[in-house]
């Protein structure tokens, strides 16, 4: 008798049969299922990982210097997905708002208003020195900066 083991998808909960070459088998074999494997697998690597994280913002970047407008033109011919795109960032944005208690971050909005800057937006950065002596040649280096929202009474 041959015992078939199953478990139950962690994307679509579907159950599926677990093959013998991959015994922790978390995700079915379909296409969705197996996207959101991958997405969550990137995740956790953007997450854990400095390394992974710098090489995929310097490899997002690199592409856009060759694709320059390529999402412009992607948001003109797709108008119903830039409109959801704005509508989760809109969203996004009212959420982070609701997050009233934020004394890092509200420390830095006063200082960049003082000095005249734009307030920092989590997101990917070129890094370039600041210094008198010139430095040849140097390329920006990339940085991904996000911003954290602390717990109350975490500080
Ligand atoms: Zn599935």
């Amino acid at each position: 008798m041959v015992f078939v083991k199953r478990r139950k998808c962690k994307h679509c909960g579907r159950s599926f049969a677990i093959g013998a070459r991959h015994p922790n088998q978390k995700y079915c074999t379909q296409k969705q299922c197996q996207r959101a494997r991958k997405n969550d697998w990137q995740r956790r690597k953007l997450a854990s990982d400095e390394d992974y994280r710098g090489n995929q913002a310097a490899c997002k970047a690199n592409w856009s210097k060759r694709n320059t407008g390529y999402w412009k033109q992607y948001r003109k011919k797709n108008p119903e997905y830039a409109q959801r795109n704005r509508e989760k960032q809109r969203k996004r944005n009212f959420n982070r708002r609701q997050r009233s208690d934020r004394p890092i971050a509200s420390g830095l909005a006063k200082m960049d208003a003082k000095n005249g800057q734009r307030a920092l937006i989590s997101g990917y950065y070129k890094l370039i020195p600041v210094t008198d002596i010139p430095v040849a040649n140097m390329e920006p280096i990339i940085v991904s900066i996000h911003e954290t929202v602390y717990p109350e009474n975490s500080l």
